[in-house]
């Protein structure tokens, strides 16, 4: 008896834990103190503290030693300023220039709250109603925007990396199934498919291999195609490779062009790529992860000419709209191709009962249970508008063009390319010394000082063996200032080092 009442006693203190008609006080003074934690955050001075690692880990160990010790939402809060805000990365900081990560919209973050709170999972009708409806709602805008054809679909994924997987899922068991009347969605694999081949440039996103390994062909079935001075994919170099390949007994069946390379900003001649996919009758993928979004853009619209006539697009709202991570898409020309994902669960989406009435968005997504990440976008849409979001790319554009200006002339230092989106990749050169190794090292030092002491933090990629900086743009808030402010400290650091060593 006695053992029972406890039981209920601890059940009612903290089922108002639990999201309900009964808890909605508890609920809007949690969110309403989360709130002013985040605020908190706001009011960092620098993008990051500059912790060391070993302090934030030692920190780490002691606030999560006993998970039965419950706290209030004060005193959580307060651990999880010390453990986790304070130190957190500012992406909206105007010192933080790494990687492709964006402010995000206020309209988003509501979005968001709200997905959350309710918490639908988009996967079937029945467990999503009108979201589903959303969600479609949403990639018929994108697929609109892109000018493909009325047949085309899409659905939200994790991000970029997930959306190349599908594509070159797709891209495989399409042409096995065409051109061999495969189905390896059902047998699994052939030996003929050990001689497909994919075709990107060397500049294309790591995910490509990544993937054509995860689908078990390796990365040898990908042919890297040689890249312009501008770091654009050569069409005559693609034609030869995709000669060479058929000579050797390899079988094309994919091009994949990227739309903002994740370096260098460049886009791939896709008109022509599209050309080249038509006369060896393979499929075309477009990689936007990047630069996708542009679409929305008067600056770059031209550059993406030539997407109406892909196969699939990767799109990634989580980089370029402004959008909370994650928010991302893949697009296909032709609805029908999700076959080769679909699968009928007897207790989710039987194949007797299907009904184009009630879509059940799971035959399209490699994922389960998924949240339903639209619903950002809608609010994007909504309040903020296609407009903006363009223009704020324009502008973050026009800051890389205004700091490639600002640096061109300068002794200090070596540009890598002239800036098609809204990266930068540049080195830090110190007179009168010749060897790579040692500017290597010098602009390695200055990434990781910067960091280290909340500085900034600015990007490391590698160019023909050569370490280089790079700024990536996405906060249409930063001024050229700003950012000259950051070169001013990559040169002082730079300089410092010379004198030290
Ligand atoms: C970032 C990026 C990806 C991967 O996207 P995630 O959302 O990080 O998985 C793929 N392709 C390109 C060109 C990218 O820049």
């Amino acid at each position: 008896m006695i053992l029972e009442t406890q039981t209920n006693l601890i059940t009612d203190l903290k089922v108002n834990q639990l999201f309900g008609p009964d808890s909605k006080y508890t609920y809007k003074e949690y969110i309403e103190q989360a709130v002013q934690s985040v605020c908190s955050f706001l009011n960092n001075e620098k993008f990051y503290s500059g912790e060391p690692a070993s302090n934030l880990k030692s920190k780490g160990s002691l606030l999560v030693s006993d998970p039965n010790i419950q706290l209030s939402i004060e005193e959580t809060l307060e651990e999880i300023k010390a453990l986790y805000l304070d130190h957190a990365i500012a992406f909206h900081h105007p010192t933080y220039v790494a990687h492709l990560n964006c402010p995000v919209l206020l309209p988003a973050i509501v979005g968001d709250l709200i997905a959350s709170s309710v918490n639908t999972a988009i996967e079937t009708w029945d467990q999503s109603t009108s979201a589903t409806l959303i969600e479609q709602e949403m990639i018929r805008w994108i697929c609109s925007e892109m000018s493909l054809p009325s047949a085309s679909d899409g659905v939200f994924t994790s991000g970029g990396t997930q959306s190349n997987f599908m594509a070159l899922l797709m891209a495989r068991d399409h042409y096995a199934f065409k051109h061999f009347g495969l189905n390896l969605k059902e047998s699994g694999w052939a030996d003929v498919v050990s001689k497909f081949r994919f075709f990107c440039s060397e500049k294309a996103h790591f995910s490509i291999k990544k993937n054509a390994a995860l689908i078990g062909m390796g990365y040898h079935a990908v042919i890297s195609v040689p890249t312009d001075d501008k770091m654009k994919m050569k069409s005559d170099a693609l034609v030869q490779a995709i000669e060479k390949e058929k000579q050797s007994g390899n079988i094309p069946i994919a091009i994949i062009a990227t739309a903002g390379t994740t370096d260098f900003g460049s886009f791939d001649p896709l008109e022509t790529i599209a050309k080249v996919a038509k006369e060896y009758d393979v499929w075309f993928h477009v990689d936007g992860a990047y630069g996708g979004s542009y679409i929305l853009t008067e600056t770059h619209q031209h550059l993406l000419r030539g997407i109406e006539r892909a196969d699939s697009v990767t799109i990634d709202f989580h980089k370029t709209m402004f959008q909370p991570v994650c928010s991302s898409a893949f697009l296909v020309r032709d609805t029908k191709h999700f076959k080769y994902v679909s699968y009928y669960a007897d207790y989710l989406n039987p194949l007797e009962h299907r009904d184009s009435t009630y879509p059940n968005l799971i035959e399209k997504s490699i994922q389960t249970t998924r949240r339903f990440d639209a619903l950002k976008l809608w609010f994007t849409l909504k309040m903020t508008g296609a407009k903006t979001i363009g223009s704020f790319l324009e502008k973050v554009h026009y800051l890389a063009l205004d700091v490639y200006h600002s640096i061109k002339d300068d002794v200090d230092f070596e540009i890598a390319h002239k800036p098609e989106l809204s990266t930068i990749v540049f080195r830090y050169v110190s007179p009168g010394i010749a060897a790579d190794a040692i500017h290597n090292t010098i602009n390695l030092n200055i990434k990781n000082t910067l960091f280290k002491s909340g500085q900034a933090s600015v990007a490391s990629t590698k160019l023909d063996g050569r370490i280089y900086l790079k700024f990536t743009l996405l906060n249409p808030k930063s001024t050229l200032d700003d950012l000259l402010n950051i070169i001013q400290m990559i040169k002082d650091t730079g300089k410092k080092y010379k004198i030290h060593n």
